[in-house]
């Protein structure tokens, strides 16, 4: 069978979670959309569920996955539905609601439902992507509030900036959300995992923590907590063939990567078909039976190249960890210019191992 796999421990995600919550200054959504950043939607709620205040997915199909494997916890769908069929499902399944645009307000309103709903009603309160403007938002709250089909409002907003500590773009948009809400009796949503990091005075009867809960942090935290994250997937793989190549020679595709010295090359059974980024480029650090080496040369679909130049110790069957305790994958995706978020969702193909709770 082939050695790629990816590694989760479930103990490590509850570790995050209660770490998460107490930088939370009440309740916090477990977000676990795009099937939990890559590890598992079932697993990861199932393993959060006697922790857990709730989850945050994106859509109904994730949700709906939650619930067929006896999730009972409040779901926030982030994105709320799309098409207005989609309501007597969440009234069904007790989902909760966002709703961003005008469209999705009509057609709660119009509808014929069991029971009235929970609404979260989004406020872009400056990232411009959806949700009601200030202007208008309060307008649509009392709106709600009169529909015969909502039975609570919770006022949520999202961050644009958040992870970066020296803009004023986090404040700015905490002030436009909390002025165009004065006075209004609901329940409020505002932080994601940078906002818990790095924004303390910040903060929301429901938070949203995401990526913190995988143990990868987008900004340092500030603060003074001594406790970590700790990363929940580790991916690795095998190395499958050695070769000693003398000064001159290439590595791989378009001979990214050309030998300046005697060097012994070890090919790792994992590639950017696995969801390993084919921009990591020469110098990218991966452990080898727990020393810190490099990647060489261009990553291939299915395999990739790795320094063992000095570890003579290593060889076929090896151990190889692309990311997990000893290799950051915040430090991955910086060398592949990414982030850590499209890392983790875009693993696949590799074979999942739980540790379990
Ligand atoms: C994905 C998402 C989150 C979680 O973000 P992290 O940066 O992973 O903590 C929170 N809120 C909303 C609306 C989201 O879409």
């Amino acid at each position: 069978m082939r050695p790629a796999r990816a590694l989760i421990n479930l103990q490590a995600l509850r570790h995050n979670y209660q770490l998460a919550r107490k930088l939370c200054a009440d309740k916090a959504l477990a977000v676990v959309k795009a099937d939990a950043y890559g590890h598992g939607a079932v697993a990861c709620a199932q393993a959060l569920h006697d922790l857990a205040d709730g989850f945050a997915v994106s859509c109904l199909e994730e949700a709906l996955e939650l619930r067929a494997a006896g999730v009972s916890l409040p779901i926030v769908l982030l994105e709320g539905f799309f098409h207005p069929d989609e309501l007597a499902q969440i009234v069904e399944h007790q989902l909760w609601c966002v709703v961003h645009s005008e469209w999705q307000l009509k057609a709660v309103e119009q509808a014929v439902l069991a029971e009235p709903l929970t609404i979260w009603l989004k406020m872009d309160s400056g990232m411009h992507r959806v949700g009601f403007s200030p202007a208008e938002y309060r307008a649509v709250w009392q709106r709600l509030q009169a529909s015969k089909n909502v039975a609570t409002v919770v006022l949520i907003t999202h961050f644009s900036r958040a992870d970066e500590i020296d803009s004023a773009r986090t404040h700015e948009q905490f002030q436009v959300f909390t002025d165009a809400t004065a006075g209004m009796q609901s329940l409020i949503s505002v932080c994601n995992s940078p906002a818990l990091l790095a924004w303390p005075e910040i903060r929301s009867d429901w938070s949203r923590p995401g990526i913190i809960l995988y143990g990868s942090q987008p900004v340092a935290m500030q603060g003074l907590s001594t406790e970590k994250f700790q990363p929940v997937m580790t991916l690795q793989s095998k190395i499958i063939a050695v070769r000693e190549l003398p000064s001159g020679e290439p590595v791989g595709y378009g001979a990214q990567f050309v030998a300046s010295q005697p060097v012994r090359v070890g090919i790792v059974a994992i590639g950017y078909a696995d969801g390993y980024p084919r921009h990591a480029p020469t110098g990218t650090v991966v452990a080898v039976d727990g020393c810190l080496t490099q990647l060489l040369g261009r990553v291939s679909m299915d395999m990739l190249a790795i320094d063992l130049t000095g570890l003579s110790q290593a060889g076929v069957g090896s151990t190889v960890e692309l990311w997990g305790n000893q290799v950051s994958i915040d430090e991955v995706a910086a060398r592949a210019g990414t982030i850590s978020y499209e890392l983790l969702c875009n693993v696949k193909r590799v074979r999942y191992e739980y540790t379990a709770v």
